[in-house]
């Protein structure tokens, strides 16, 4: 992988910082997005801190460009920026769900549309950071689940138009990760429960996941890997 150029959006915290930073330590040039650019500029000098709005489709394009224009092109991308909210349908603040749909849903297409050209051109690999969420449907969390199925959907029918063309798709479903995310579910009574609920297991961090990704995109080209579930032991 060493001498790739990866985009890895969502890098200012989680599971996107320490993928950010295993690629940048197996020697992979890396640009980072994120709203957040304070916290994107703590990876190091190395990786290029770029302002990005993935659910602003000219903010999308503009950090493509500027990731593009300062490395020269684009091997690997992880769609990884994402926000959650959980809580009942009935009587929800329909603010949440358009939020969770902007960004894990539309702000992945928009990436992933403004990226393509540029991984068609040279072969390169695109990851998608999907959910269990995106697998198995869950009461509390039925807008959260809609927009990782939804980008799994997305993403297998990505996979069938690119790959005869050397564009490698791959989904990474992670179960529970201990992150920011948990903090923003909107009801406090429910995110005591999810807080308590992560807190009686030893849930995956956040480095786990960066090595299914770097397990995924340093294959040998010739091997696709679609799909990777991984869950914490303890989590059922
Ligand atoms: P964090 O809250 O730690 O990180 C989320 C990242 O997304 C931040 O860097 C944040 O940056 C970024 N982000 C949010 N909104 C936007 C936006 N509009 N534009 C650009 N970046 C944005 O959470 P995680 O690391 O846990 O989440 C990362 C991904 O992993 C998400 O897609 C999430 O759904 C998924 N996931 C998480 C699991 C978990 O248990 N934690 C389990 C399964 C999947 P900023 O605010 O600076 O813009």
């Amino acid at each position: 992988m060493r001498g790739k150029i990866a985009l890895v959006t969502g890098a200012s915290s989680g599971i996107g910082a320490a993928t950010a930073r295993a690629l940048a330590t197996a020697g992979v040039k890396v640009a980072a997005g994120a709203r957040r650019v304070d916290r994107l500029k703590e990876l190091g000098g190395e990786v290029l801190a770029l302002e990005l709005d993935v659910t602003d489709r000219q903010s999308a394009r503009d950090a493509v460009a500027a990731a593009v224009e300062h490395f020269g092109g684009l091997d690997i991308v992880v769609n990884n920026a994402g926000v959650m909210d959980s809580g009942p349908v009935a009587g929800a603040d329909t603010a949440g769900w358009e939020r969770m749909v902007a960004t894990n849903l539309l702000g992945t297409l928009y990436v992933t549309h403004a990226v393509l050209p540029y991984l068609l051109a040279r072969k390169g690999t695109i990851v998608q950071i999907s959910s269990t969420a995106g697998r198995f449907a869950y009461a509390m969390g039925g807008v959260y689940g809609a927009t990782k199925f939804g980008v799994n959907a997305f993403t297998e029918s990505l996979r069938q138009e690119v790959t005869t063309q050397g564009v490698r798709v791959v989904s990474i479903e992670p179960g529970m990760v201990d992150t920011e995310i948990i903090a923003q579910v909107g009801d406090p009574g429910l995110r005591d429960m999810v807080q308590q609920r992560y807190r009686s297991m030893r849930t995956l961090r956040p480095e786990d996941v960066a090595a299914a990704v770097l397990y995924a995109v340093g294959q040998p080209e010739h091997v696709s890997v679609n799909e990777i579930l991984l869950r914490p032991t303890g989590q059922v």
